[in-house]
């Protein structure tokens, strides 16, 4: 259960690693060794896991989708993240942060976000546990996305509008790191998603790795053996992807397919598919692939989901591609739009724009399916937030 796990240097294979400066090194280091004996101490285990139950609604669903099994020839089963507090998978992190964050002592919470989802689940554990909120969003963001911003600021948090950059989520990161400079010693930032400086990467796969612990047991209830053939997840940094595949890594018998954001077209300019158009190089802390220009400039991600809108990579998906363990599918916006229809139509379930990758996919991997494999797709997060969008678009085409 170890070969695709993180060294003990922070790396997954040639990615990842902690790149910051001499004065977050305390307190990077400080984390590096308190992590791992609190989040497996009984105490944190028994709180993290009430939590999840009475105050997130875990376990969620698996829920058997007849419907769009017959359309793709397979046995489709939907881990239903949608169906948690706040509308997503993210809330699993951040209460999972929170804790580690009181163990530590810490009074202050910052975090970025881009779409609004990890602002509003980190927002939601601070109202929660009584904790200092301050929140970095990139001024775009801040406009296009502005019901999370006002439920943001009636948790209790404080957003501040981020106006470098392309003022989007790659800027609202370096924020917060720069925030965090200014106060390494009260603040924690919670990161939202496998990304950054080791050891987020592995605290955020961890806290997410629920995902496929309940989808073993679940499985095993539902058809008498606890691995899917397929597993299918949408990726932007990796969270809910690594939460999905976390406990079959090992298990040749499972494939995995992600799907990242294609935008217009990876053979345009404008796409966030950084597995299909990235190099290597360093953003926020850690060595990944980055979308970058010829002469080493980070590259704007463009995709229709502010979910998966980031120039960079989780390195654990980075190693993960580059030794075939994963397969990687661009999806663009057009193909991820009608699929979230799709699944409206057959199932009645709207699913976040992020999660509705994950759905096109199935039609590119389909030829691979037998009507008798078991296929375990992670709808990340609900399309409340993405109505418009969903609207907008369709008149459009
Ligand atoms: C944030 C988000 C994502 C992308 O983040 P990952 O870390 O790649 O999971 C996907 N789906 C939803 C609903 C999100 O809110």
């Amino acid at each position: 259960m170890k070969k695709y796990q993180v060294d003990p240097q922070g790396f997954f294979g040639r990615y990842g690693g902690a790149y910051v400066p001499e004065i977050l090194y305390k307190c990077v280091h400080d984390l590096q060794d308190a992590y791992l004996p609190i989040i497996e101490s009984d105490e944190f285990r028994r709180e993290y896991h009430q939590l999840l139950k009475d105050y997130v609604g875990r376990p969620s669903p698996l829920y058997f989708a007849r419907r769009m099994s017959e359309r793709y020839g397979c046995q489709l089963y939907l881990k239903r993240e949608d169906l948690n507090h706040t509308g997503a998978h993210k809330i699993n992190n951040t209460i999972g942060q929170i804790l580690l964050a009181q163990k530590m002592g810490k009074t202050r919470i910052i975090a970025e976000t881009g779409a609004g989802q990890h602002g509003v689940a980190t927002a939601t554990v601070c109202a929660l546990m009584n904790m200092k909120c301050e929140i970095f969003m990139g001024a775009t963001d801040v406009e296009r996305q502005h019901t999370n911003v006002e439920r943001m600021r009636m948790l209790g948090a404080e957003v501040h509008p981020v106006r470098t950059g392309n003022m989007t989520l790659s800027d609202a990161c370096s924020e917060a790191i720069r925030d965090w400079c200014c106060h390494p010693q009260d603040t924690f930032y919670i990161v939202g998603s496998t990304m950054g400086p080791h050891p987020y990467p592995d605290i955020v796969a961890r806290m997410q790795s629920v995902i496929s612990e309940e989808i073993k047991w679940q499985l095993q209830e539902k058809i008498g053996r606890d691995y899917p053939d397929y597993l299918v997840a949408c990726v932007g940094g990796g969270s809910n992807a690594a939460g999905t595949i976390y406990h079959y890594l090992d298990d040749d018998r499972v494939q995995i397919f992600l799907a990242e954001a294609g935008g217009h077209g990876i053979d345009t300019d404008h796409t966030a598919a950084t597995m299909h158009c990235g190099r290597e190089g360093i953003i926020h802390g850690a060595r990944t692939l980055v979308m970058q220009t010829d002469n080493g400039q980070i590259q704007e991600a463009f995709t229709i989901s502010a979910g998966l809108d980031y120039p960079g990579i989780g390195p654990m998906h980075a190693h993960l591609a580059e030794t075939g363990r994963t397969q990687v599918l661009a999806i663009n916006d057009d193909e991820a739009i009608r699929a979230g229809y799709e699944l409206t139509r057959l199932e009645g379930i709207i699913p976040a724009i992020e999660s509705a990758h994950a759905v096109a996919a199935l039609e590119k991997v389909k030829h691979h399916f037998k009507p008798e494999d078991i296929v375990v797709l992670t709808i990340s997060g609900r399309g409340d937030k993405d109505i418009e969008t969903y609207l907008n678009y369709k008149l459009e085409i």
